[in-house]
């Protein structure tokens, strides 16, 4: 049977803004019938690297805050740390990018609480027996909540070619270990033959893995396997084309373990979890980069449903569907149709992840968009 996804234009108007449309769309979910007086919400956000922009505005989540707080729950604005150096590596940057970012409780009328804690340890062991992860480490203060609202802001992503909800549930409620996890396959490998040794991966290099080495050849770049973390921005920062990972075979195990691991974060919230997704500022890279490039398509509307994978694929499809933005890094791909996180990244099978997930069961690509008046 199909799955139910709603869905929101960003039209508006003298009678009906778009934070009044939030507040319909959110309850089109009948959050009522999810939650109960006096349970504590974790409302699962990306609040943005520092300089990031295209991340959801706070002024949206506050629309969804005040719904929960009528129903008289507790909801709480929280991420997990990140695996790479970053301006939320830790909690106290965390909490003060989130604050800068605008997710103060001023705004958004709820409190931040980082999920994994300070250093990013405080996890909990999470029972998930998939293919690749028996055991799941999730970020103890998502998975101690008694309900979970996802907001997702949809952009693509080296990695799995579009960042959607199953990624910000899977990767992002992991803490530290299960992000290792989840990346340890993607140790990227350099080209001694095309490196020119200008050293740019190395400044870039988040785990700070990559070191320059004199060889016979001249200076060449070398990465240090055990400090590699997977994030991938070595293979982005290369003008040379000289970082590669092994597409083919590390890419679907990678989104195989992300899915495992958002089925270890949701089959715990069975009947307790909902779903919005943003279709807009739809960056070409993800928020933990520090900037935003050019959206590759027009902001497009925002989505709800209470099926994970249904909101993947319907925000995809929106997306392909649209014209493409012709001064966005978008080469190709500009036309309403055609594959534009193909044309981003040629090498990755976005789908996969999409399939995989209905294979194990946590939703179906089958849906039904319902446009909301
Ligand atoms: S960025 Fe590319 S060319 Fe430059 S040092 Fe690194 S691998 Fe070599
Ligand atoms: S994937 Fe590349 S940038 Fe990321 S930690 Fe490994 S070597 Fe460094």
């Amino acid at each position: 049977m199909p799955s139910r996804v709603f869905m929101t234009d960003l039209s508006a108007g003298w009678k009906k803004n778009v934070s009044t449309k939030i507040t319909e769309l959110f309850e089109t979910l009948d959050p009522a019938n999810y939650f109960n007086p006096g349970d504590l919400i974790a409302v699962k956000i990306h609040f943005g690297e520092r300089g990031n922009t295209a991340y959801i505005r706070p002024q949206f989540v506050r629309c969804i805050i005040d719904r929960l707080s009528q129903l008289k729950v507790k909801p709480f604005l929280t991420d997990t740390n990140t695996l790479y150096v970053g301006s939320r590596a830790e909690a106290q940057s965390h909490l003060c990018t989130a604050f800068d970012n605008g997710f103060t409780r001023e705004i958004t009328g709820a409190p931040v609480i980082i999920a994994d804690g300070l250093r990013g340890n405080n996890g909990v062991e999470v029972t998930v027996n998939g293919s690749h992860v028996k055991r799941a480490h999730i970020g103890s203060d998502i998975h101690n909540a008694d309900g979970l609202v996802v907001l997702t802001h949809f952009k693509g992503h080296e990695l799995s070619a579009f960042g959607g909800a199953l990624k910000n549930v899977g990767m992002g409620c992991a803490a530290r270990e299960g992000k290792l996890e989840q990346h340890s396959n993607i140790s990227p490998k350099v080209s001694k033959k095309k490196c020119i040794g200008c050293g740019e991966c190395v400044v870039w290099c988040r785990g700070g893995a990559i070191e320059l080495h004199e060889v016979r050849s001249g200076r060449k770049a070398e990465i240090n396997p055990e400090n590699c973390i997977g994030c991938a921005e070595c293979i982005l920062t290369c003008r040379q084309k000289a970082i590669q990972i092994q597409w083919n075979e590390s890419v679907p195990i990678f989104m195989e373990k992300m899915v495992e691991y958002a089925a270890a974060v949701l089959n715990h919230k069975q009947e307790k979890t909902v779903f919005m997704t943003f279709v807009t500022n739809v960056s070409p890279l993800c928020d933990c980069t520090p900037f935003s490039d050019r959206p590759i398509v027009p902001d497009l509307g925002i989505l709800a449903s209470s099926d994970p994978v249904a909101i993947d694929q319907a925000a995809v499809d929106l997306v392909n569907n649209s014209p493409g933005n012709p001064i966005s890094c978008l080469e190709s791909a500009l036309s309403p149709g055609e594959d534009k996180f193909r044309s981003l990244y040629p090498k990755i099978d976005w789908a996969h992840q999409l399939a995989y997930a209905e294979r194990i069961g946590l939703g179906t690509r089958d849906y039904v968009l319902e446009k909301l008046e």
